[in-house]
């Protein structure tokens, strides 16, 4: 057996009941075949991939807090500090029902490839918690922000794990919770980003995913041929990746006819009013549905459905395994010629596979939502030196890695004989930087 299938089938047996990170462990090592077969020897015996599919350490912890009837509630937090062979720990914390140990490790084993895409000195990481922020009051997400830090406080550090936002972990959280670290710790440090602008926070964070999804594409398209400038496309979720997504789309001359949440979805033929998504979601924190009640031109429909709308460009930005082979097949059908991941894994791996066959560019979402975590890196420059750069620099900067990601996941895809297979390219280009730091530093 090859050593890529040992470990895969290590990892099941290891790890029951955690089909998603069996899942993305299997996506990534199918996609490295080709370095690991001609590496093996040396691989197997310095355990390369038996030690990068176990975490350096898992953090599992009571969260307990009061509710606003005085009930105690109790939650569970986790914490996955995946590796740290090129820098820091550094991943989101995600605050949804469905976390669970397994979501966490997927998450934060694709973390390290992306970070490592970024350029920049960044450990693969990751973390959250089974609560559910949806209908808390602001009292209630306090009490919760507090109790996770308070636990959490001890494993993280501006130069150890510095954790981010992710789904349901916004500014107001990341507030919270850097105030009980502060206050626990006696540290003012960068051991958060995401923070507010009057505490640490960089300019261009907030747009910083959504913007550099579409740098990227913008330049995928630019070297296949083809252009994002009058483009029709359809974005699903309706959230931060979402939202700036669309924003820069639009600006880059694209015209965006859908978005989603988890209830259901919209499609705008006359292009998505931006201004007024960010009212419905970031102000009134409220459903799609008052977003097609202030919009003529907005058809609402209940349940998924976003796939099935003719487009040039697919950017599934909502959550995990939310693009299924039917949805591939309804894109492929409509002449769509592009998907670009902003969420986290949005496509099964069949569905990829198909989109692939039919000759659909395709950008993972470890290099092309890189630029939340590439920016949250950029803040936590801005710490260390105690300086804020404008909001020009940062998106300067941002723009410029997700060109030079593309080119090197292009170019490693290439070296390998996969031309233009961008998921075999970004793996191999993250990879190849986690591997050559780790086999520098030892047995460890
Ligand atoms: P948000 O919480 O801001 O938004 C998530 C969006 O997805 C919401 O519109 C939500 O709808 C929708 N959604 C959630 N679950 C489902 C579901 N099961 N079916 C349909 N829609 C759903 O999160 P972000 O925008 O920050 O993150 C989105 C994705 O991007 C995640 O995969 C995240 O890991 C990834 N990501 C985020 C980064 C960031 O900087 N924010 C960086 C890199 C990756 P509803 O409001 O109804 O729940």
């Amino acid at each position: 057996m090859s050593y890529v299938d040992e470990v895969i089938e290590l990892v099941v047996k290891q790890n029951p009941a955690e089909p998603e990170f069996h899942q993305a462990v299997k996506e990534v090592l199918e996609s490295l075949r080709a370095v690991v077969d001609a590496n093996e020897e040396k691989f197997r015996r310095e355990g390369i991939l038996e030690r990068l599919v176990n975490p350096e350490r898992q953090i599992k912890f009571r969260v307990p807090w009061v509710d606003d009837k005085g009930n105690v509630q109790v939650n569970t937090g986790y914490r996955v500090q995946f590796n740290s062979a090129i820098g820091p720990y550094k991943g989101g914390l995600r605050l949804h029902p469905s976390v669970n140990l397994g979501i966490i490790k997927f998450l934060g084993f694709e973390q390290i490839f992306k970070n490592s895409l970024t350029g920049l000195p960044i450990g693969g990481g990751k973390g959250g918690s089974d609560f559910d922020p949806k209908g808390k009051s602001d009292r209630e997400i306090m009490a919760f922000c507090q109790s996770f830090m308070t636990e959490l406080c001890k494993y993280i550090g501006a130069d150890t794990d510095v954790p981010a936002g992710d789904i349901g972990t916004g500014a107001r959280e990341i507030g919270y919770m850097f105030g009980q670290y502060k206050r626990i710790r006696g540290l003012y440090e960068g051991v958060l980003t995401g923070k507010g602008l009057s505490y640490g926070g960089s300019l261009a964070r907030t747009e910083a995913t959504g913007y550099g999804l579409l740098y990227l594409t913008e330049e995928m398209l630019k070297c296949n041929g083809k252009d994002i400038k009058g483009a029709t496309v359809c974005v699903s979720g309706s959230g931060n990746v979402a939202i700036y997504a669309t924003e820069k789309a639009q600006q880059l001359g694209a015209k965006v006819v859908t978005v989603s949440d988890s209830t259901g979805w919209v499609y705008d033929p006359e292009g998505i009013d931006v201004a007024l998504l960010k009212e419905v979601k970031e102000v009134k924190r409220a459903r799609l549905t008052e977003y097609a009640a202030a919009r003529p031109s907005a058809q609402y429909h209940e349940g998924r459905g976003v796939w099935t709308i003719k487009c040039d460009v697919a950017l599934p930005c909502a959550t995990q395994n939310e693009l299924l082979l039917e949805d591939a097949k309804a894109l492929v059908a409509n002449g769509c010629t592009a998907v670009a991941e902003g969420a986290n894994m949005p496509t099964t791996m069949d569905a990829t596979e198909y989109l692939q066959q039919n000759g659909v560019l395709f950008a993972p979402g470890k290099a092309a939502n890189a630029g939340g975590v590439a920016t949250s890196a950029l803040e936590m420059s801005q710490n260390s030196e105690r300086l804020s750069w404008t909001f020009e620099e940062v998106d300067s900067k941002l723009q410029n890695i997700m060109v030079n990601i593309f080119h090197n996941l292009d170019d490693a895809a290439k070296r390998y004989n996969a031309e233009g297979n961008y998921v075999v390219g970004a793996n191999i280009a993250g990879f190849e930087k986690v591997v050559d730091a780790m086999l520098a530093q030892g047995v460890c």
